[in-house]
């Protein structure tokens, strides 16, 4: 009894919460059915146990009309306000989740670790430069240090997954419908992971990987540069997954977008499952130049 309220206080979930418990179930029969997936549904379920073992409480308030104003002018919510973080939790939890990473057998983690814990990588800034919209700032102090951009990029986005998803979901029921028509985050400005078409509708959602917050943009638009020029906007299909799952293209900006049919909003450990199980359409995307705006 005692170590459960120590649990609480601490957020620390044993077992996981049921969401992340299916999303790592999902991940095993992904494994099982497509074995090129194996080591990444592996990761990635090592990944989100050590995400969400410990989630700490984030607290920020704002008020319907702060939300409106900003989104009103295009603005992320969280563009330019100061988000107080804990830096030695996320230092914590950033440096754990590298672990896990060596440990499932990628060796460029261990010198990010070292870095972190050498005080030579400062994660606290790292993540402040992420939310002010600034990426390039990671991937330049990564660069200098010969650590690996990308990887140190993914960490940090899993470190604050499970912190910003608690503000978008608070944020969410001030938003008004229909207020945001971009194709980046309303929260936190970041462009999205994937789309859905949601339930017989078949309506266009996109989410975000960074805060895992939703948001309806047109069908015939592209999200990155918002071109409706109609032989602008293309889809690339594998046979027999065209009711299931296709990329979205455009000739204008060469971006792409995966859009993914699912029933219902998919909740958050399972937008990072639907981008492992759709890998493919990445690299068929890639094949034929088509990326995703930084
Ligand atoms: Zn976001
Ligand atoms: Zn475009």
């Amino acid at each position: 009894m005692a170590s459960s309220r120590m649990n609480k206080l601490f957020g620390r979930h044993e077992p996981l919460p049921a969401v992340v418990e299916q999303a790592r179930t999902s991940l095993s029969k992904l494994a099982e059915t497509q074995p090129d997936l194996r080591d990444l549904s592996a990761t990635t379920a090592a990944l989100l146990r050590q995400m969400y073992l410990e989630v700490p409480v984030v607290v920020w308030s704002f008020t319907g009309e702060q939300v409106a104003r900003k989104l009103e002018g295009g603005v992320p919510l969280l563009r330019g306000e100061h988000l107080v973080l804990d830096g030695k939790l996320l230092q914590k939890q950033f440096e754990q989740l590298g672990v896990v990473m060596e440990t499932q057998g990628h060796p460029a983690a261990k010198p990010l670790t070292v870095a972190v814990r050498q005080g030579q990588f400062d994660v606290l800034q790292a993540a402040q430069a992420i939310l002010l919209g600034d990426p390039t700032t990671v991937v330049t102090q990564a660069d200098a240090q010969a650590l690996d951009a990308e990887l140190t990029a993914t960490l940090l986005r899993l470190t604050l997954f499970p912190l910003l998803e608690q503000i978008s979901s608070a944020a969410r029921p001030l938003r008004p419908d229909d207020t945001w028509s971009n194709g980046y985050c309303p929260t936190c400005g970041a462009w999205p992971l994937l789309g859905e078409y949601r339930g017989l509708e078949q309506k266009r959602w996109l989410r975000c990987g960074l805060c895992a917050d939703e948001w309806p943009l047109d069908r015939l638009m592209c999200f990155a540069c918002g071109s409706r020029v109609y032989s602008d906007l293309h889809y690339l299909e594998v046979a027999g997954e065209e009711l299931k799952q296709r990329v979205h293209t455009c000739e204008q900006c060469h971006s792409y977008i995966k859009q993914i049919s699912t029933l219902d909003r998919l909740d958050s450990p399972a937008l990072l499952v639907a981008d492992v199980a759709t890998l493919h359409l990445d690299l068929i995307a890639m094949e034929r130049a088509y990326s995703q705006p930084q």
